[in-house]
């Protein structure tokens, strides 16, 4: 896209695998920055979030919702530049007590480093970032608790995980948690495209202005979804299995059947939906990611490509 459509006063840092975007909106000598990355990124994301700010300094730090990926980065950034944090209201209390269940961190086998938010946001709230000023909405759906942001003046929206280029993030509930999921991202997406907006700042990919279209293809994956409960999980478990595989860039295939049957994401996902023995969804699964060329076997060892 062009990235001039994007109003002056915001900058947006975007990630490869493993992290999401993290946005910096300016007001003067002072920055807001929106989501901080994966825990393993936390230092370069302290070096490009400081080079960035050339000078400036860091208030506030606000996550759209509590994935690995969005707040890994918070506790250095807070040690790095001392900004308050905020999380959505729905989250508080997860994070206040570190609950590593409900933040998916146990559930999914991810990581993430223990951080203090200063304050809660809610839907509803009014924030001023980049000099424009935010609405708060309620983005249920790949998070329950989930806020995006969106600027009527500017005629836009960061989108987090609940609306991407090509599609949105895992559905969790429906996945691993008590449904609704499907129902939730529905009433999201319908809420959004009732928006003005001429862009997205996503979590992740580029920043986009085809809103339209990216909302088609939100509509009709959910629709492929709802069709069949597989395909949900199967797309869940690569998603997540190829975010480990980057992580570690390497894991045993003769101990792959142990881990998808332990690690509550992938043993719930087969249970609910595919019903496969542990052996034979560690098969579809090496095949699927050698296949899609993310993967490929080495002395008994299945690596990142
Ligand atoms: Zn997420």
């Amino acid at each position: 896209m062009g990235r001039s459509l994007l109003p002056a006063a915001i900058q947006v840092l975007e990630r490869g695998w493993l992290s999401a975007n993290n946005v910096l909106l300016f007001d003067g000598t002072e920055a807001t920055l929106v989501d901080s990355g994966y825990v393993t990124h936390a230092a370069q994301t302290v070096a490009l979030v400081r080079e960035a700010l050339a000078g400036r300094r860091l208030a506030d730090l606000i996550n759209t919702h509590s994935h690995s990926d969005h707040i890994g980065g918070n506790a250095a950034l807070q040690r790095a530049f001392g900004c308050r944090i905020h999380v959505p209201e729905g989250i508080a209390q997860t994070v206040e007590t570190w609950d590593e269940e409900a933040l998916l961190l146990t559930t999914a086998a991810q990581q993430g480093e223990r951080f203090a938010a200063d304050q809660a946001v809610a839907a509803g709230d009014r924030l001023v970032m980049g000099g424009l000023e935010w609405l708060a909405l309620p983005a249920p759906g790949h998070d329950m608790d989930a806020l995006v942001f969106h600027s009527p003046d500017a005629r836009g929206l960061i989108s987090g995980d609940a609306l991407w280029r090509e599609g949105f993030g895992i559905l969790f509930a429906e996945v691993i948690g008590s449904g609704g999921g499907l129902e939730a991202a529905q009433t999201t997406l319908e809420a959004i495209a009732r928006l003005s907006l001429d862009w997205v700042i996503p979590g992740h990919g580029a920043p986009f202005v085809e809103v339209d279209e990216a909302l088609a293809a939100a509509f009709a994956r959910l629709r492929y979804f709802e069709e069949d409960g597989a395909r949900m999980a199967r797309n869940a478990i690569r998603a997540c299995f190829t975010f480990v595989l980057l992580e570690q860039r390497c894991v045993t295939l003769y101990s792959l059947p142990d881990y998808l049957a332990e690690v509550p994401l992938y043993r719930e996902a087969n249970r609910r939906f595919l019903g496969l023995a542990p052996d034979a969804l560690a098969g579809w699964l090496v095949d699927e990611l050698v296949r899609a060329g993310v993967a490929h076997r080495r002395q008994g060892f299945l690596c990142a490509t």
